[in-house]
């Protein structure tokens, strides 16, 4: 099986790339490397990577996906490729009109074209918006996103329910939740915290620590996708199109997850607490029954142990002296 891997210079792509090529499948790694967090961090991603057969496009340039999927025979692309960051998108709007909506399009339009067995793309709890129902279902109402970030994922899933009832291109949208863990985003608090704690400065803690994320260790997120790859929906008479929550299903305050990181890095937090941010929402917490009923998976790695994995990767980068990890520019 050839599968794509958009994104894979990023986060969660990185690992499932290497996770896919590390069981034999033949993956293709395609990333633009753009500049939104240090781009040297994407290359380190790219360097660890066993097998996958890098490609740097920009989902945005039609021809040359198009030139691309005539060369391969893809049966599964995985697309998470995506101009993520819910603050940024209230400052740089258009990145999110070029990446997440004219490239999903564009992904869309090929893999329908080349008969893609099976898309599945990245959406985000973020489409839940600010809603006081508890924990989220993947039936409860999605119309009010708090960012253009979250209206691009909505709106993702909205334009592949289309090409799934109009083309019957078989789709699976995947809201991830809070994702953290080593190799992580450094504009993810995850990141930006273990970042400032390690130097002794300040951290920033919004809606005066009145927060909850329901973080998910990132080889959960990978186990889950993996097992959905084979699972195409489509049963005879349905629109091949499903969505599911893929997180932990265990909510945490932020205050909560800044003492276990002090905890690992063994230091002490001066936090400043600030007002809620433009676009953010108090809360997240992921309902994943559908998904444990489709993969018979639910995710193993609890914060404690996360937390300690992910503080050993960022201390021994940092140790490197990589300086790949840091903050992004805008
Ligand atoms: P990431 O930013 O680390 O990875 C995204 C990758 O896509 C980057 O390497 C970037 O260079 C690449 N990219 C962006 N625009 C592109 C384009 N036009 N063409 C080609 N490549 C492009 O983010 P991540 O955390 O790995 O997230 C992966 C996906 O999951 C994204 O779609 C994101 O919106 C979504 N998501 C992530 C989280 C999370 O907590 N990390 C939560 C919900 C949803």
């Amino acid at each position: 099986m050839t599968i794509l891997v958009t994104g894979a210079a990023g986060f969660i792509g990185f690992h499932l790339a290497n996770r896919l090529a590390r069981e034999g499948h033949r993956v293709v790694a395609l990333d633009n490397l753009n500049d939104y967090y240090a781009v040297s961090l994407k290359k380190a991603r790219l360097a660890q990577l066993e097998g996958p057969c890098i490609e740097t496009i920009d989902v945005a340039d039609l021809p040359a996906l198009e030139a691309l999927f005539a060369r391969e025979r893809f049966t599964r692309v995985v697309h998470l490729a995506a101009q993520a960051g819910v603050r940024h998108s209230v400052t740089h709007p258009h990145e999110y009109g070029r990446s997440n909506m004219i490239g999903f399009l564009n992904v869309l339009d090929v893999c329908t074209r080349f008969n893609v067995e099976h898309l599945l793309y990245a959406s985000s709890s973020s489409v839940y918006g600010r809603q006081e129902t508890l924990p989220f279902r993947e039936s409860d109402p999605v119309d009010r996103p708090a960012s253009l970030y979250a209206a691009s994922k909505r709106a993702n899933e909205m334009m592949a329910y289309s090409y799934a009832d109009l083309h019957r291109l078989p789709a699976t949208g995947l809201r991830f939740f809070t994702v953290y863990g080593p190799w992580g985003r450094p504009d993810m608090a995850p990141s930006l915290f273990a970042e400032r704690l390690m130097r002794g400065e300040p951290i920033d803690i919004f809606n005066h620590g009145q927060m909850a994320r329901d973080f998910t260790f990132v080889d959960d997120i990978v186990e889950s996708i993996v097992r959905l790859i084979p699972k195409a929906p489509g049963a005879a008479g349905e629109t091949p199109h499903a969505i599911y929550n893929v997180g932990r299903g265990e909510p945490v305050s932020l205050l909560s997850f800044v003492e276990l990181l002090e905890r690992a890095l063994g230091v002490t937090a001066h936090k400043r607490f600030k007002p809620m941010q433009p676009g953010d929402v108090e809360r997240t917490w992921a309902d994943t029954s559908a998904l444990q009923a489709v993969t018979g998976y639910r995710p193993q790695v609890s914060l404690e142990v996360g937390i300690e994995r992910f503080v050993d990767w960022i201390k021994r980068y940092h140790g490197a002296g990589s300086g790949a990890v840091r903050v992004p520019r805008r």
